[in-house]
Parts: structure tokens; C-alpha cells; sequence
């Protein structure tokens, strides 16, 4: 870093890593670019600003900076952060704090268009967005107005993906996409392999939406109908266990599309009066109405141990906190566009969840892929939106319930404040910020290369196995070189079995286990649980299709699997393959 920018501090703790990244992407610049804010600072401005909400519901100048006081707690202790919009844009010009979106796109030019503009405003805010293209008519349709033909939804995927790509969402982050496909739509076999050859769509993640009827289909090896949107005609039949596979191999080849299952997803919309749900955020946890918007934020839970134990209390007063400021943020938001901004504030969606979950279980020494593990996971994510609701309730009491809360599930049951409270994010930046693992994923390695930005590669290795590896005098820099090499400790010899277990890594653990991690998660969130689930490179199509088999049956609400090596560049790699 040049001397003339602004030094920064490390009272904070924050890993190299960590800063790099806030250097990068969230601290403030001055008009020549350099950096002028420390992280604390950074921290500080997010608080104020956010804390400030408070005095729509009448507090005092006091009570505000108590308030302030708490948030600012919260995240210097690294033990909840907002999602990246809210640190990046809080109290700044741009005021937009969401990191997802869905916008609807139905079948006209006009509503094409307007979708393609909303979506560029959006990403400039350096939020995502989610679209449902399963309203256009297919490919080959006519087209009334110039008796032409219809180029279909997948042409037009091509646009919002170019469009995306110019923007690139001034320095901060390039935009994501969600696109998704009924599996009943006409062109629903071009869709699944279109990111193969003809259409690029480098800024999509794509997701076929699966049906009862269809997964039905696949059971009985039925065929299933085609509608078109459109007319609301059949226009054909397809077998269902053939589309299923060539869903399954595609994602083997190359990791997409993902699978959604839309009826679950709506079977708990909380609104299911106002409409139905078609689509989810860019990663997949967050299934939105259309034009409504949601801000994250997530728990560090290796943040919440104490004395070998899980700190229940602290986890309490995190959750009640967290629920406070995410509310807190919907109404300082300062939003695209202004159906979103009505939107979101009737529906006040909100999406708490937790990262750090692998250095949780690594504290309490218990094995990711074990009974003991999946039961603590449904305890602490139980008791997470169980105390969740009663913040969202006790708000609801002080400010009111939601405005569409009539029209909710919730009517008569209990007063929330929010229509969601729960959701699993990926926290990509987050969990490096908060130098902890990702979400709910495994370790990725003991101790791996992480690509962040073009170009820019960063060496780590996983702290508390550093600290335990010196305790037991097994440290030597030669050692951790080699683990490097490797990733996983399954290898080595000198390595005892007991951290062997402990440290276990993605690869280490079998894709069953993952996909019972993410239900078990699931049962215990109101949207829907980020969640990759890594094959190695020699697993078969089978072994993918028995795991959307199993997702199915436990109840989670999409997947989304990764065979190792079958894509050009990853985000996470150890340097060389096991
Ligand atoms: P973070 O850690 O930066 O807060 P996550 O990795 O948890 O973000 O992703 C949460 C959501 O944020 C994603 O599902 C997506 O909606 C949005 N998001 C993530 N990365 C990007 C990006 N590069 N551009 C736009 N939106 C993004």
C-alpha cells in the first residue's frame, strides 16, 4: 500500500486476509482512489447509520447510540455481519444494502427490457439478481404484433448476461444472475444445456424448476406435459426420467444447472395470497416475490463456544441484536427502484444465518460427517429461528407487524414483524472478513489457495489447526507445505486419527453427508440454505442423481452439486490435486 493512503489499524484482529479484502472492495476512497477509511471506521459509519432507524419508533438521541453501541459491538467483535451491500454502501451515495433480488419478466418487450434496466441500476448497487424466464413464450412461437417468430428465453438470457458484463458495478463487484426454467417449459432442453456451447452466460447461475408432478413423473417414469405460458396449452410431452438425466449429466460435467424445488418453495411462502414465488436470488438461498428485495446478515458461530460448549446465552443476545439491525436496514435502505422499496417494506423480509459452522464443530471436537453433528446442527439452527421469530415478534409488538402480514401464514398465529427470518447465505466475502469458514460448508482444505480477485491469490491455513498442530509438536513448516499440496489430512501418517476426524474436509466427506447437513439446516429456516455439494473428480452420474434423490426426500429446497475439477477456474483449489 502507497504511504499516502490511509494507515490501516489493526485493533480489530482482522486477518491479512481479511484486510486485503476490505482494502479492495469496502473502505471508502477519496476522488483520486485511495483508501480513507480504516475498517473500525468502516464498522462505526455502518452502525451509526443503521441504528439511526430507531428514530422512526420514537427513541431518544440516547437510546440511539446505545443502540449504535450494540451494532458496533456486533461486528468489531466479528460476531454477526451484514451482508456485503450494507457494509459497502451504508451512510454512502449509493444507500443501496440488499444483496438480492427477483424481478419478473413477463412476456413483452416492454417487461423484457424494463427487467434488463432494473437489473443494470441493481448491480450497480452491487446487489444480485434472480429472474424466472418461465413466463416467456418458447422459442419458434409467433410473435402477434409483427407475425415474426419468438427467439425464445434463452436468446434473451443472452442480453441480461451482456448487459451484466458491461456494468461491472463501478469496482465493487460484477453482477450475479439467477436464471431459472420450469422443467414444464417448451424449451426446457435447450435451457438445461445452454451454458455448454452456444451461450456463454458467464454472469448466470442457472436453475431448472422442478415440479411435484414432474418429480412424480420421474418416479413413476411417466411422461409429463409441456405448457406453453403463452397459450396455457400443452404443446408436447417429454419423459421425465430422460430430462432428469440430462439435468443430472450436465451438472456432473460442469456443476450446473442447479435444481429448485418450486413447489416446496412456495408450499411455504409465507404470502402465498400475493402470488407465487418463481425464482430465487443468484445463489440460491433466497426465493423472493417478484420486485421484492432482502438483506442478509449472518452469525459467526465460532464465535459463540465457550469453554469447549456452545455459549447459548451470547447466541441469544447475537440473534436478538441481529434481528434488530436486519430490521433496522429495510428502512434505511435507500432502494433502486420504487416498487421494491413497497414491496420490500410490506413484505420486511429479512435473512438471518450463520457462517463459521466448520470452526464451531472443530471447537467442540466433533466430527462434521457424524450423528453428533447433525444434531447439534438442527439444535443451534432451531434455536436460532425459534428466538429469531420471538425477536421478529417482540419488534412486531414496538413497530408493528408486517403490512401484508394479513395476508401471510402468520395471521392470527403470532405478530412478526418480518415474513422471513431465516436464511443460509454463502458469505463468500463475509466468512473472509470474519476469518472464519464459509456458511455451513466443511473446511475446503486444511490449507488451500484462494482466488479473490482476477489475479489476486491468497495462501491459508485453517488457524485452529495451526494452534493444535504446534500444541502436539507436530508443526514444521515442511509438514504444512505438503498438507498444502494435498488439502486433506487423509494421507498422512503422522497426523493422529483423532484430528484426522476433527479436520475432515469437503472431499474428506462423503456427498450424502453434505446434502444431510443441508437438510438438517433446512428444517430450520424459513427460506432456503446455500450449500455446495462436492463430488470428486471420479464420481459417476449416478452418484449425483442418487444425491438429488436424497435432497428431495429430505426436504431441502434446491441443490447444488461441484465435481471437483470440472470447470476451468474455481474459486477454492488446493494447489494441486489429492
Ligand atoms: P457476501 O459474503 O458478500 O455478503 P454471499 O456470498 O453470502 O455474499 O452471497 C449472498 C448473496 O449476495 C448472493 O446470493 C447474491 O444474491 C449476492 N451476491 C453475491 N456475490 C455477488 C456479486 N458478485 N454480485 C452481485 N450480487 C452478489
Amino acid at each position: 500500500m502507497k504511504q499516502a493512503e490511509k494507515h490501516t489499524s489493526n485493533v480489530l484482529n482482522l486477518s491479512q486476509n481479511a484486510l486485503t479484502v476490505l482494502q479492495k472492495r469496502y473502505l471508502k476512497r477519496n476522488e483520486e482512489g485511495k483508501v480513507v477509511e480504516t475498517p473500525e471506521e468502516l464498522f462505526r459509519r455502518v452502525a451509526s447509520f443503521v441504528a439511526q432507524a430507531d428514530s422512526l419508533y420514537g427513541k431518544t438521541v440516547e437510546e440511539i447510540k446505545q443502540v449504535e453501541e450494540e451494532f458496533y459491538e456486533l461486528m468489531t467483535t466479528l460476531s454477526f455481519l451484514p451482508n456485503s451491500p450494507t457494509l459497502m454502501n451504508a451512510k454512502r451515495r449509493l444507500g443501496q444494502l440488499s444483496a438480492c433480488f427477483v424481478l419478473p419478466v413477463d412476456d413483452s418487450m416492454e417487461s423484457i427490457f424494463d427487467a434488463v434496466k432494473y437489473a443494470a441500476i441493481i448491480h450497480k448497487s452491487g446487489g444480485g439478481t434472480g429472474f424466472s424466464f418461465s413466463r416467456l413464450r418458447p422459442k419458434g412461437d409467433v410473435v402477434g404484433s409483427t407475425k415474426g417468430i419468438s427467439s425464445g428465453p434463452i436468446s434473451f438470457m443472452t442480453v441480461f448476461d451482456t448487459a451484466t458484463e458491461a456494468v461491472k458495478q463501478g469496482g465493487t463487484r460484477r453482477g450475479a444472475n439467477m436464471g431459472m426454467l420450469r422443467v414444464d417449459h417448451p424449451d426446457i432442453l435447450e435451457f438445461i444445456t445452454c451454458k455448454d456451447n452456444n451461450y456463454k452466460l458467464n454472469n448466470f447461475n442457472i436453475s431448472v424448476g422442478l415440479t411435484e408432478a414432474f418429480m412424480r413423473a420421474v418416479e413413476e417414469d411417466s411422461e409429463y406435459d409441456l405448457i406453453n405460458p403463452r397459450t396455457k396449452k400443452i404443446s408436447g410431452r417429454l419423459r421425465a426420467r430422460e430430462v432428469f438425466e440430462k439435468i443430472v449429466n450436465q451438472a456432473w460435467k460442469n456443476g450446473e444447472p442447479g435444481i429448485v424445488f418450486l413447489d416446496r418453495i412456495n408450499a411455504s411462502n409465507p404470502t402465498p395470497m400475493l402470488g407465487e414465488i418463481e425464482s430465487t436470488n443468484p445463489c440460491g438461498e433466497q426465493p423472493l416475490m417478484p420486485y421484492e428485495s432482502c438483506n442478509l446478515g449472518s452469525i459467526n458461530l465460532a464465535k459463540m463456544v465457550r469453554d469447549s460448549n456452545v455459549d447459548w446465552h451470547k447466541l441469544k443476545e447475537t440473534i436478538w441484536k441481529a434481528v434488530h439491525f436486519l430490521d433496522n436496514v429495510i428502512d434505511m435502505n435507500k432502494y433502486p427502484l420504487k416498487l421494491i422499496d413497497e414491496m420490500t417494506k410490506a413484505n420486511r423480509k429479512i435473512g438471518l444465518g450463520v457462517m463459521g459452522w466448520a470452526d464451531m464443530l472443530i471447537q467442540l471436537r466433533i466430527p462434521y460427517n457424524s450423528e453428533r453433528a447433525i444434531k447439534l446442527a438442527e439444535e443451534v439452527m432451531g434455536f436460532i429461528q425459534s428466538e429469531g421469530r420471538l425477536a421478529s415478534s417482540a419488534l412486531a409488538e414496538e413497530r408493528g407487524v408486517f403490512p401484508n402480514y394479513e395476508h401471510s401464514i402468520y395471521n392470527g398465529e403470532m405478530p412478526v414483524r418480518n415474513a422471513t427470518v431465516t436464511t443460509i447465505a454463502p458469505t463468500g466475502s463475509l466468512s473472509i472478513i470474519a476469518g472464519c469458514s464459509s456458511g455451513i460448508e466443511p473446511l475446503f482444505a486444511v490449507s488451500f489457495v484462494r482466488n479473490v480477485m482476477e489475479g489476486t491469490k491468497l495462501i491459508e491455513v485453517n488457524p485452529y489447526f495451526e494452534a493444535e498442530a504446534k500444541n502436539r509438536g507436530l508443526w514444521s513448516r515442511e509438514l504444512m507445505e505438503r498438507i498444502a499440496d494435498r488439502g486433506s489430512l487423509a494421507h498422512f501418517d503422522e497426523i493422529p486419527d483423532d484430528m484426522k476426524k476433527v479436520f475432515v474436509t469437503a472431499h474428506d466427506i462423503t456427498p450424502t453427508d453434505h446434502i444431510r447437513m443441508q437438510a438438517a439446516f433446512q428444517k430450520y429456516v424459513d427460506n432456503a440454505v446455500s450449500k455446495t455439494v462436492n463430488f470428486p473428480y471420479q464420481a459417476t452420474t449416478k452418484d449425483v442423481e442418487d444425491v438429488y434423490m436424497l435432497a428431495y426426500k429430505l426436504g431441502c429446497k434446491g441443490v447444488t452439486v461441484y465435481r471437483d475439477g470440472s470447470r476451468e477456474e474455481q474459486v477454492l483449489s488446493t494447489s494441486k490435486k489429492a
